[in-house]
């Protein structure tokens, strides 16, 4: 089965870090501005579940998670 892969739509992050929170494995914060920063753009089919969640708790909707073309 493909991986999944995250798209962040930076200029929409408003740093509330909320991904961050739900899953720490895949989003960290810069230290500067808060904004996020995509640690993994890959999803392994077992993690999908948090970081849909992460994706659904961002309040402007800044992270997207795509069905990778096979
Ligand atoms: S939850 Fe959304 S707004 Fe908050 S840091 Fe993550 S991507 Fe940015």
């Amino acid at each position: 089965m493909a991986n999944k892969t995250i798209e962040v739509l930076h200029e929409r992050c408003m740093g509330a870090g909320n991904c961050v929170e739900v899953a720490p494995d895949f989003f960290d914060q810069d230290p500067m501005d808060g904004t996020v920063i995509l640690l993994h753009p890959q999803v392994a089919p077992g993690d999908e579940a948090v970081v849909e969640k992460a994706a659904n708790v961002c309040p402007v909707a800044a992270i997207i998670l795509h069905s990778a073309a096979s």
